[in-house]
């Protein structure tokens, strides 16, 4: 008798390689309907927004197409979850449903949903790890809690053994006769009037093949000299793996093996960077763990004090922060590049960041939130763990006095400045001893450069050491 087919829902898992649940639909030896379901619904306050939803149109693209090689049609569908599955379960007489859990609130509370849907119509729901080394569960301190700490997290990663991908070349069957789904075109994920998208598509190639492509790339040039250059903003030091992990176009358990792969077959130096990232690997599992044991993460300070924190935002500043406008060469480079290829280095992050909140007064959800809107990597769990470290308020965050001098950063972390030049061009022309602080610049200085202060690039929106006094004042509020 011919097996009942069963249906394979992708989520954030858009990959055929050491994808866990796939494996096992596959070993089922049953025929196979691959499902995506577009539920903004579901993913309520969280659903991707403009970046996001760009690189989600692509990886889609991608996907579709790597499983139409393999014999398989991915069926598009928009709307409720629950609906969709339960009616396609019925329409096909599924057996059951594989997908690979979630650990952010809204996933978890929907695929919870579907498992009670899939019980009560008499559907196995086959759930399975792979988003992650570990599962949050598997990793506790030794009184059985979750960790708040980072150092004893990575400890007690490193104490575990990664385990090997999935087997990524099982024969999958295809399942005749299911009902064909909708048109990724008709979802206006990419933006059309105006199309902001140029940038994006220049710098990146959403995909799995794309995301393997750029590991091995990585491996193989910028990992050698990673521990150093990765504070650099002005050189392409880091993976940035970031958007396709979050989309899950590769695992980190391919990551992982890779890496170790490398370091032992280079030894040394290599094998030195390799622990430097990889360390860079666990803190995406540390802001998964927390987010996962602490769902609040998103909204609410970690530090239960700082809910009284006394902000004092204003739309103006907050404006000039997200057009990377402040008048701090710095700040401005990375908010530039944030809008134009939808990512941004790490060490601008925390000085963007850190200026938006200590700067600024302005609460740390504002700027997550457009983090949110405007990163292709955007990610529930690292935005948020990342946010409340940098305004003080979060697990093992930094400690809220420490606010960085945005001109100090510049000057040691681009030292000649390439970045700032790259994304704030109007300053070019400045000399690098004034260039992260324009304001200091001569009149010949700045006519050589061409450059009016207030005109063509602003003055500072707030003098830096009134801005840290008053920052440090308001934590004296709350202690
Ligand atoms: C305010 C703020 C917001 C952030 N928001 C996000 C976000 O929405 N999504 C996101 O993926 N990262 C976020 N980060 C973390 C970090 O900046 C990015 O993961 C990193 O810059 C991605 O570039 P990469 O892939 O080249 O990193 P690499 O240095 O090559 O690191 C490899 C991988 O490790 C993980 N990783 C690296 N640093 C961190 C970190 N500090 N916390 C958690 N995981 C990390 C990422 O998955 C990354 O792809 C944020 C950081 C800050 C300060």
């Amino acid at each position: 008798m011919a097996l009942r087919p069963v249906i394979f829902w992708f989520r954030q898992d858009l990959r055929l390689s050491d994808n866990p649940a796939l494996a096992a639909a596959a070993r089922s030896g049953s025929p196979l309907m691959p499902v995506y379901i577009l539920d903004d619904r579901a993913a309520g306050d969280w659903a991707a927004g403009g970046a996001g939803r760009w690189w989600l149109h692509h990886s889609l693209v991608s996907l579709a197409k790597d499983l139409e090689a393999r014999g398989l049609t991915l069926a598009l569908f928009r709307g409720d979850s629950l609906e969709i599955l339960s009616a396609l379960c019925n329409g096909i007489d599924a057996e059951a449903v594989f997908f690979t859990r979630a650990y952010d609130p809204p996933g978890v509370a929907l695929e919870t949903a579907v498992a009670g849907m899939l019980k009560r119509i008499d559907v196995a729901a086959r759930r399975f790890g792979g988003a992650l080394l570990f599962e949050p569960e598997a990793i506790k301190t030794k009184a059985g809690g979750p960790f708040q700490v980072f150092t004893p997290f990575h400890k007690a990663c490193l104490g575990e053994t990664v385990a090997p991908p999935a087997q990524s070349d099982l024969p999958l069957l295809p399942f005749r006769g299911a009902p064909g789904g909708e048109m990724l075109a008709d979802w206006g994920l990419t933006p059309s009037k105006p199309d902001w998208s140029g940038d994006l598509a220049e710098t990146w190639e959403p995909g799995e093949t794309g995301a393997s492509r750029r590991l091995e790339a990585f491996l193989s040039g910028e990992l050698a000299a990673y521990p150093e250059a990765r504070d650099r903003p002005g050189e392409a030091g880091t993976s940035r793996l970031s958007p396709h992990l979050h989309f899950g176009e590769i695992s980190p358990r391919t990551i992982w093996q890779r890496t170790e792969m490398k370091a032992q077959s280079e030894g040394g130096g290599v094998a030195q960077a390799a622990q430097a990232f990889l360390r860079e690997v666990v803190w995406r599992e540390f802001s998964a763990h927390l987010l996962f044991h602490f769902p609040d993460l998103p909204e609410k300070p970690f530090k239960a004090r700082f809910r009284g924190f006394p902000w004092a935002p204003e739309e103006a500043a907050l404006k000039a922060w997200q057009r990377g406008r402040t008048g701090y060469p710095l700040v401005d480079a990375g908010m530039r590049e944030l809008w134009r290829t939808g990512w941004m280095h790490n060490r601008v992050r925390m000085i963007t960041a850190s200026f938006l909140v200590k700067h600024l007064l302005i609460p740390w959800q504002e700027g997550e939130r457009w983090f949110w809107d405007t990163l292709v990597d955007a990610d529930l769990a690292n935005n948020a763990a990342s946010w409340q470290w940098v305004a003080g308020c979060g697990a093992d965050a930094a400690p809220y006095f420490r606010i960085f001098n945005p001109v100090l950063q510049g000057r040691k972390f681009d030292p000649l400045g390439g970045y700032v030049r790259k994304w704030v061009p109007e300053i070019a022309g400045l000399p690098d001893r004034v260039l992260h602080s324009p304001w200091e610049a001569t009149e010949g200085e700045l006519s050589a450069a061409g450059l009016t202060l207030g005109r063509d690039y602003p003055l500072p929106i707030v003098d830096h050491g009134f801005a840290r006094a008053r920052a440090l004042e308001k934590l004296e509020e709350i202690k």
